[in-house]
């Protein structure tokens, strides 16, 4: 399960679980991407990205939270990370790659993306907002085998919610209980944001 995390949410771990359950993993791997390769950076570190992921994930046999991309001294491309994960896997694994799918529609733009299929599953998740039509302009080696899983949508996300912390708003139920104290005690995302695309 990749992404910023920026922080993680109920949205996410929904997602996570609904995909678990529904394609029947062993395990969910959570990868909080180190250096995104198409941004200028996150608006938490890396290390308080991963904390929160950990503190949201931690009580949840089937979840775990992998460092690799955080601590990859390059971009993060998830070409490279499937590999990693091949290479220390035993044969036998499957491996499924979950994101959103608005952060899917943009896989011709990422490194090698044509080699994903032949690495993983890909899987994305709807949310409110974005239609599965969209998934038509995908190139055809991935939308052909793209699994789409319809989850009980829960409009929330994480540039929301740091809206809500600059505004002063509460994110009780948003996100776990230790991730919103966690926000509170370190006092992320109160500034305004710089340079963010
Ligand atoms: P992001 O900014 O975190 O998210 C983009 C959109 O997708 C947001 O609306 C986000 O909602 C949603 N989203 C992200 N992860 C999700 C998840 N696991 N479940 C449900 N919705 C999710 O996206 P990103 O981190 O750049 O990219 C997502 C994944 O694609 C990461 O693993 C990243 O490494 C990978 N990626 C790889 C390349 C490459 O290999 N070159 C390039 C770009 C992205 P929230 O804001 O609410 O999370």
């Amino acid at each position: 399960m990749g992404g910023t995390f920026d922080p993680i949410h109920y949205g996410h771990l929904l997602a996570a679980e609904e995909c678990r359950r529904q394609l029947g993993l062993d395990r969910v791997v959570f990868v909080p991407s180190g250096i995104p390769p198409h941004k200028d950076g996150s608006v938490a570190s890396s290390e308080d990205r991963y904390a929160m992921t950990l503190l949201a994930t931690a009580e949840v046999r089937e979840f775990s939270v992998s460092r690799t991309e955080i601590d990859r001294p390059r971009p993060s491309h998830t070409v490279d990370t499937l590999e990693e994960f091949l290479r220390d896997c035993p044969a036998e694994s499957e491996f499924f790659f979950i994101t959103g799918l608005d952060a899917l529609l943009g896989i011709d733009t990422w490194k090698e993306y044509a080699r994903l299929p032949s690495l993983c599953t890909l899987v994305s998740t709807t949310r409110p907002g974005y239609s599965a039509p969209d998934v038509d302009s995908l190139p055809d080696g991935i939308r052909l085998g793209l699994k789409l899983l319809e989850i009980p949508r829960l409009d929330i996300s994480s540039t929301d919610i740091r809206s809500r912390v600059r505004d002063g708003k509460g994110i009780r139920f948003l996100v776990p209980h230790l991730v919103e104290k966690y926000i509170e005690h370190c006092g992320l995302y109160r500034e305004p944001e710089v340079s963010r695309n």
